[in-house]
C-alpha cells in the first residue's frame, strides 16, 4: 500500500497492510473507470475493468478475482443481474454495488441478490476505498484475532475471551447488550446489518416496533467506543437499512 493513499486519519501503527487484491471493475462510464482505476492501482490493487455485464461475467469465469465493484445501470445486462448470475454460479467473493441516489430500490434488491455492500453515486473516493479495504478484510475468514480472541480497532481492543472491552488499557464499563451488540458488529464487520437482523440476533426477538432499542444501544455504544461519537468512525449508520461496523 502506498503510505499516502487511502489511509489518511489513522495512526501508522493501525494500517493492515493487504497484499495487492484483485478488483474487477463493472462500469460504462470511461471517465469514472478511469478515475477509479487509478486511484485503486495506486492504492496498491490489482484492477480489470469492463464496461457490461456479459464481459463481467466472462472475466469473473476465466480469472479469480477478490472482490467485484459493480455498477448498477449498464448496458444491456444490468448490474443486478450480473450479481444475482455471480452467485448462481456459487462465487462468493464480495460484491460493492454502485447505485444512483434515486434507487434505492436497487441498494435493497442488490443486498437481497447477495451484494455485500453498495455505494451511492456520486461518492467520496476516501469513502469508496474504505470500503473496499473493509470488504476484503472481511472476505479473509470469519474473525480477524489476533492471538487469543482478541479483536482490536481503532485505540480499542476487545477481548472476547474475557468479555472484556478496553481503551489503552483502561477497561470501558459496557453492559451485557451492549457488548452482544458489539461483539456481533465485529463478527459482522463490513456488513450493512438491519436494524430487525440485530433485534434477532442480539436481542433473540422479531420485534421491528421496537427497532428504536437498537438505536438507542448503538448510541450509549458509541458514547463509549468512539473516538468522537457525533461522527462515528466504526459503527456506521447506512440511510434507511442499518449499520455497519468498519473496525
Ligand atoms: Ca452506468
Amino acid at each position: 500500500m502506498m503510505p499516502d493513499t487511502g489511509t489518511q486519519g489513522r495512526a501508522p501503527d493501525e494500517e493492515r497492510a493487504i497484499p495487492a487484491a484483485r478488483i474487477l471493475l463493472v462500469e460504462d462510464e470511461p471517465s469514472l473507470v478511469l478515475t477509479l482505476r487509478d486511484r485503486l492501482v495506486a492504492n496498491g490493487y490489482h484492477v480489470e475493468s469492463c464496461g457490461d455485464g456479459q464481459s463481467a461475467l466472462a472475466l469473473a469465469n476465466r480469472k479469480p478475482f477478490d472482490l467485484v465493484i459493480l455498477d448498477v445501470m449498464l448496458p444491456g445486462m444490468d448490474g443486478l443481474d450480473v450479481c444475482r448470475e455471480l452467485r448462481r454460479r456459487g462465487m462468493e467473493l464480495p460484491i460493492l454495488m454502485l447505485t444512483a441516489r434515486s434507487q434505492v430500490v436497487d441498494k435493497v434488491v442488490g443486498l437481497k441478490l447477495g451484494a455485500d455492500d453498495y455505494v451511492t453515486k456520486p461518492f467520496e473516493m476516501m469513502e469508496l476505498l474504505a470500503r473496499v479495504e473493509a470488504m476484503l478484510r472481511r472476505g479473509r475468514g470469519p474473525l480477524l484475532l489476533t492471538g487469543e480472541g482478541v479483536f482490536c480497532f481503532g485505540d480499542i481492543r476487545v477481548d472476547f475471551k474475557r468479555a472484556e472491552v478496553c481503551r489503552n488499557g483502561e477497561v470501558i464499563a459496557l453492559s451485557a447488550m451492549e457488548y452482544r451488540l458489539l461483539r456481533h458488529f465485529v463478527e459482522n464487520r463490513g456488513a450493512v446489518i438491519s436494524r430487525d437482523k440485530l433485534l434477532d440476533h442480539v436481542w433473540g426477538y422479531d420485534a421491528t416496533a421496537f427497532s428504536r432499542t437498537v438505536d438507542v444501544h448503538v448510541a450509549s455504544l458509541r458514547q463509549k467506543i468512539e473516538p468522537s461519537p457525533q461522527h462515528p468512525r466504526f459503527i456506521i449508520t447506512v440511510h434507511r437499512l442499518g449499520y455497519r461496523f468498519d473496525g
